[in-house]
């Protein structure tokens, strides 16, 4: 049987780093990732036979716990019609009636394979519809691999974007400002100077990819103000938001009504699916409509669509996200409790089924340069100690942590459990 380590070290020869997707890599963590064989409800099993209480969730999707029967036997049940037409079908009208049902604010959807395809595609679609160039964007913000995301701010302030990867070229960045998240005076000010350019801002509304960063009282409120004055598109990125925060996601919890909305994750129940959506005059633009063009060979896939449907109809269950949010709270709460005791500076912050773990002094956290000012040494310790322990937590100190309806009583007490030993050994 081969250990991660062999696996890992195999895996590099033919695949980047080893992984296909950097994150994986356990970057800085002086560790080999682990390498999963299965997964059933709150645990992940690796390929050496042992066990994990996952946080990570395959990083939002699994809201109801890994291989959840109900979304498996979805997909089994269509498996034998064929895997993909290419023509449409109707769980995807099922599955946009659905989407729109759950988030008002949608009156049209168009499915994609990715998080990054949906937001990629809001993009150009709301510069196509408003003429303009320039997109706004948030410091610590990530919305997918997309060109004209990948970008961070220049120096000095209002001055326009750079790229963050070689790759994008400069004069595509440009057209990308980033502002300070949870700045509304930041936001007011460049929107007087050069809002009537800006096509769209783009935002998480609670930043999951800097830890997690709910946003502070009256920022989306701002965002969308400035969008109603100057014309401006409102994107709500609710990949990793949506369905979790709340059913109708960040919008629904906070009461921001955006003209488009991304989706990723938890609506595709695991399998490879995005969408974006909103204002129908907008998506009116979209192809055969309209002139702003889009498409997928895959888009909508029947299996991927009928995992979602299941998904989604699942966590519809009046009281899911309150019980989601109290296993998010015994946790947090737990956690704060048991650093205190053990004299670790440590926060959490929490967002509904979502929630970060800061090791830091500062009493919040509510923008980049913060997030970016907490122990990372002890956060390593943690990490590794955990896992050591066998609860699988994000492996870097700007992700999220997502909880599930699958994580018992007894999976967060055994949490709490090694994260008390995980932290006498760090001040011994
Ligand atoms: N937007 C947000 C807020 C995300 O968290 C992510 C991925 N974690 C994406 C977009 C990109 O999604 P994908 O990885 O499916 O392309």
């Amino acid at each position: 049987m081969a250990t991660s380590e062999e696996l890992f070290s195999r895996a590099q020869r033919h695949i980047p780093g080893g992984v296909n997707s950097p994150v994986r890599a356990f970057k800085g963590l002086d560790q080999a990732p682990v390498f999963i064989e299965r997964a059933k409800g709150a645990y992940l099993f690796d390929v050496e036979g042992k066990r994990y209480i996952d946080y990570v969730g395959s990083w939002g999707p699994m809201i109801t716990g890994h291989a959840d029967d109900d979304v498996l036997s979805a997909v089994r049940d269509r498996l034998d019609n064929g895997l993909s037409f290419g023509t449409p079908t109707a769980i995807e009208t099922d599955m946009a009636d659905l989407i729109c049902e759950i988030m008002p604010s949608m009156d049209m959807v168009r499915m994609v394979n990715s998080g990054t395809e949906a937001t990629m595609s809001a993009i150009r679609l709301a510069r196509g519809f408003t003429g303009r160039d320039k997109i706004v964007k948030f410091e610590g913000n990530y919305h997918g691999h997309v060109d004209s995301l990948l970008v961070k701010a220049g120096s000095g302030a209002l001055t326009h974007g750079e790229p963050s990867s070689p790759g994008v070229p400069a004069s595509l960045a440009e057209h990308t400002i980033t502002l300070g998240y949870n700045d509304s005076d930041g936001v007011r000010d460049f929107f007087a100077a050069e809002g009537d350019q800006v096509a769209a801002i783009i935002v998480e509304p609670v930043a999951g990819n800097m830890n997690c960063i709910p946003p502070a009282p009256g920022f989306l409120e701002t965002l969308r103000e400035v969008c109603d004055a100057h014309g401006s598109v409102l994107i709500l990125d609710e990949v990793m938001t949506g369905f979790r925060v709340a059913l109708g996601g960040a919008q629904a919890h906070y009461g921001v009504t955006p003209d488009l909305t991304c989706l990723g994750k938890i609506v595709g129940g695991g399998m490879p699916v995005g969408a974006f959506g909103g204002k129908r005059h907008i998506m009116e633009y979209i192809s055969p409509l309209g002139p702003v063009y889009q498409a997928g060979t895959l888009a909508g896939n029947p299996l991927a669509m009928a995992a979602g449907i299941t998904l989604l109809n699942k966590i519809r269950t009046p009281g899911f996200h309150d019980e989601l949010t109290q296993r998010v709270n015994t946790l947090c709460d737990g956690l704060e409790a048991r650093a205190r005791a053990a004299g670790i500076p440590l926060i959490t912050q929490r967002a509904g089924g979502m929630f970060g773990i800061f090791f830091t002094t500062a009493t919040d956290v509510s923008d980049f340069d913060a997030a970016t000012h907490c122990n990372v040494e002890a956060f390593r310790q943690f990490f590794t100690g955990m896992l050591a322990r066998g609860i699988y937590m994000a492996p870097s100190n700007y992700e999220a942590g997502f909880m599930s309806s699958a994580h018992s009583e007894q999976d967060l007490q055994d949490t709490l459990d090694a994260a008390e030993h995980v932290f006498a050994e760090m001040t011994s």
